[in-house]
């Protein structure tokens, strides 16, 4: 009798030690950026969302520094390498920093802790900020070079635009070709019937539209057929995904489109939230990188929420920007800290 208690002692001791390690080892990050996304964007968006965002629904909030090495208006380059590589470096450059060391990108570092990775972007796949995940060059201009190291790299799955950069090249190379162990599909369908473990999904040939004429798939779409795939397996998952023509949209000074882009993005994050809802070990974050177009809303009404603004700038602005954040670790991105320190605490949630 005793030793049949010893015995499922044993076995309780056991299943609880593994239960633990397991709840340690999965905790997902899905890290969301909205490019050129400052108050004024996310204020704007609201409103036209009929006052509700579901970033209401984040409990923590931070505010970000988004000064780069070299400038206090950063561009995203050296804004998406501060959030992905954890450093200041100087505008255009990626992944590299001012001494002209080649950072470790957190998306490359949770690939040492046993993570599936996926990028999601509204623009190509190789512009700066889906690429400060995945690249090191001087200059973000560099498209062919950076789609050569998405080739090289290990991202299990990315959707985004920019197919011609992988096989319309100066050296004459098709890089879908050469990337013999990843699906590449055209539609999402057939991303979801898909079984390959690596799968790219390239949604246009150069940059894709814009969301006011016709982009597809709908980001919301986009995050909930990959967030389906990328949590099918053991593994826990570190995923970005970038609205990225909030900040088009910002340089053009078009509020509409600002805040179509803006809508779009909200109803990725609320599908990012219903995820996490459902899967609790799930850290969220939502930030920018910088906010873009000096935007101000100068008057309106409340009655169906009308809006009078003013642009500062076709260009970035200093301006620091809020961090959102729901799930386990994220108490530690409240405050305010330096763009560098978003890396670090995603790391710091990784690695504990
Ligand atoms: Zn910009």
């Amino acid at each position: 009798m005793k030793k049949i208690l010893f015995f499922l002692i044993s076995i309780a001791f056991f299943l609880s030690f593994n239960l633990n390690s397991q709840e340690k080892k999965n905790l997902n990050v899905i890290l969301m950026i909205g490019d050129g996304m400052g108050m004024s964007q996310i204020t704007s968006g609201m409103y036209s969302l009929n006052n509700r965002t579901s970033l209401e629904k984040m409990p923590h909030i931070g505010i970000s520094k988004t000064h780069s090495y070299s400038s206090l208006v950063t561009d995203s380059a050296a804004a998406g390498t501060a959030i992905a590589c954890g450093e200041k470096t100087i505008n255009g450059t990626l992944g590299i920093n001012p001494q002209n060391k080649q950072l470790e990108s957190i998306l490359e570092i949770s690939k040492d802790y046993g993570y599936k990775t996926g990028i999601i972007a509204t623009s190509s796949i190789v512009h700066a900020t889906p690429a400060a995940f995945y690249a090191n060059v001087i200059s973000r201009n560099q498209y062919e070079d950076i789609a050569l190291q998405l080739s090289q790299n290990e991202v299990d799955f990315f959707v985004g635009g920019g197919r011609d950069y992988f096989t319309k090249r100066d050296d004459k190379r098709n890089l879908i070709k050469e990337m013999s162990d990843y699906d590449f599909v055209y539609s999402l369908k057939k991303f979801n019937e898909s079984t390959s473990n690596k799968i790219g999904f390239f949604t246009s040939l150069g940059d894709p539209y814009r969301i006011i004429d016709g982009r597809k798939p709908k980001l919301s779409d986009a995050i909930e057929a990959m967030l389906d795939k990328i949590s099918s397996y053991e593994n826990p998952f570190f995923l970005v995904v970038e609205s990225s023509q909030i900040d088009w949209a910002g340089h053009a000074n078009d509020f509409n489109w600002i805040n179509a882009e803006f809508r779009e993005f909200d109803e990725a994050i609320q599908s990012a939230i219903n995820f996490s809802n459902k899967n609790k070990n799930t850290l969220i974050i939502v930030t920018a990188d910088h906010e873009t177009g000096g935007l101000a809303i100068t008057g309106g009404k409340v009655r169906r929420f009308t809006m009078r603004t003013k642009w500062g700038t076709i260009g970035h602005t200093a301006e620091m920007v809020p961090v959102f954040s729901t799930g386990p670790k994220s108490e530690t991105f409240s405050g305010i800290y330096d763009n560098t320190d978003i890396f670090k605490k995603i790391l710091n949630a990784i690695e504990n």
